[in-house]
């Protein structure tokens, strides 16, 4: 970009607004000292950010020092940044996200066929537009699991689901800005954003375990999207190359045919026993709590999962050579209760070395899913780039 004067002015602007998402309410002073700007610049800023709606200005600074107390600016509280469809095979969460990073869930609803699929999120953002204050810059992001173009918010083909070149801008026919992306890449981009290890990863790795197994990763910063937005799909890399277990996506022997969370269910299943809750990723958390008492069926059951995972994990670190994998999706303690089996197994297999750079851990979202803050994310970093 040439810079000039207004373009100048632009980027300050948004470092304003970058710094105020990314560190909550400051002064103004506080906000001079910490972008380097002078305090008029900083007025001038703060006052059309105020005409844009985006900010506001709350209580006192907690920050007492001497004489007058400052005035904080934040963030709009209740400024929506997105609307979040978290697609899931099974079930779709839907979530309002904030531009102070928070979430709100909203509901979860049966993905089913892609006409019931886009009917049922038409009726949700009507209902969301009833309930929350929505605004010209609030995008609807989706996250999929599959190929997704992202600069034409296209699904390539998400193979779980068997939709094929779905324009979802065509179909949902909004007024908001339609957003998406591949799950694993939201979760690895949300790891960047809120997860200290993460943002300091030169290269990281999210391995999106569900009832497909997706891939993100993250090289030098950056997400490696490939040609065709197939980057990182890792879920189709073949672990068994004569096998006759054929995968959605025409292959066979796919890693995940062997390490999602479906295959150990049903395993366990076919022993004639039941696991609790309706979807796998319900029964796999169960299946879980078996193994941890020491069920023996549980045990079984999940031998070919640790396997075919680990086998899965080093041939990640053998591609990419990432300094942190990051586990998480449908279940997000899989290295909680099986790392050190993992670790064991891939130990024998790894090239000298090649172990000693490389971190392990669960994803840090917890309670939400990663790919829904990573959605947030996104719309936050467009609304950030696109002020004027
Ligand atoms: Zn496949």
């Amino acid at each position: 970009m040439k810079i000039n004067l207004q373009s100048m002015k632009i980027m300050n602007k948004q470092m304003i607004l970058r710094y105020l998402v990314e560190n909550g309410p400051t002064s103004r002073a506080e906000l001079a000292k910490h972008t380097k700007l002078t305090p008029s610049t900083v007025s001038r800023i703060v006052s059309e950010l105020f005409e844009n709606d985006l900010i506001e200005e709350i209580g006192y600074s907690e920050k007492i020092g001497i004489g007058r107390k400052p005035i904080d600016i934040s963030v709009k509280s209740k400024f929506v940044s997105s609307i979040i469809f978290n697609v899931g095979v099974e079930q779709t969460t839907v979530a309002v996200g904030l531009l102070n990073k928070e979430i709100k869930s909203i509901k979860e609803f049966h993905t089913g066929s892609l006409k019931s699929f886009i009917s049922e999120v038409k009726d949700t953002i009507d209902y969301l537009e009833g309930t929350f204050p929505l605004n010209e810059l609030t995008y609807i992001v989706f996250a999929f699991p599959g190929i997704v173009n992202t600069e034409r918010a296209r699904i390539i083909y998400a193979p779980n689901l068997n939709w094929k070149n779905v324009d979802l801008k065509e179909m949902i026919d909004q007024k908001y800005k339609i957003m998406a992306d591949n799950e694993a890449n939201l979760s690895v981009l949300a790891e960047s954003l809120f997860a200290d290890d993460a943002r300091k990863s030169e290269n990281l790795f999210f391995l999106y375990v569900s009832q497909g197994i997706g891939g993100g990763a993250m090289i030098n910063h950056k997400i490696l999207r490939g040609s065709g937005f197939a980057g990182g799909e890792v879920g189709h890399i073949t672990v068994e190359a004569r096998s006759d277990i054929k995968c959605h996506c025409g292959n066979y022997g796919c890693l995940e045919r062997y390490a999602s969370l479906i295959l150990p269910v049903v395993e366990y299943e076919k022993y004639g026993k039941r696991l609790k809750g309706k979807t796998y990723a319900e029964k796999f958390a169960n299946l879980v709590e078996l193994y941890i008492k020491s069920e023996k069926k549980a045990i079984d059951a999940l031998e070919g999962f640790i396997y075919y995972l680990s086998i899965g994990i080093l041939n990640i670190i053998n591609t990419f050579d990432p300094d942190l994998i990051i586990l998480g999706g449908g279940y997000n303690h899989i290295w909680k209760y099986f790392g050190d089996e993992i670790l064991n197994r891939i130990s024998k297999r790894a090239m000298p070395g090649v172990l000693e750079n490389v971190k392990f851990r669960d994803t840090s979202f917890e309670n939400i899913e990663p790919p829904v803050f990573g959605s947030n994310a996104l719309a936050i970093e467009n609304i950030i780039n696109n002020l004027e």
